[in-house]
């Protein structure tokens, strides 16, 4: 795969998070609303966000492509939109 269609399958990965994320021993909680699970995790090029179940999003600088991967297992979906995705996740 050429350089610049990997970076562009790398864009937009997001996968649920149901689970309290835990991140360097501390529990993840939203700023704006104290929510601490049931995430969706956002994966664009070398940045993670998160997004609660109340729609807040956030970078989380803590998180990379190395954790995505590691927790999003051999499947992740593709969509075609942030939307779709958001839809596939019930979100
Ligand atoms: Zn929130």
């Amino acid at each position: 795969m050429a350089a610049a269609e990997e970076r562009e399958a790398l864009a937009g990965r997001m996968m649920p998070h149901r689970q309290p994320l835990v991140i360097e021993g501390q529990m993840r909680v939203c700023s704006a609303c104290g929510a601490y699970r049931d995430w969706v995790v956002v994966c664009v090029r070398a940045q993670v966000w998160l997004r609660c179940p109340a729609r807040h999003e956030g970078y989380e600088d803590r998180l990379d492509t190395a954790w995505y991967d590691r927790h999003s297992g051999p499947i992740t979906h593709q969509h075609d939109s942030y939307e779709d995705g958001l839809r596939h996740l019930g979100h």
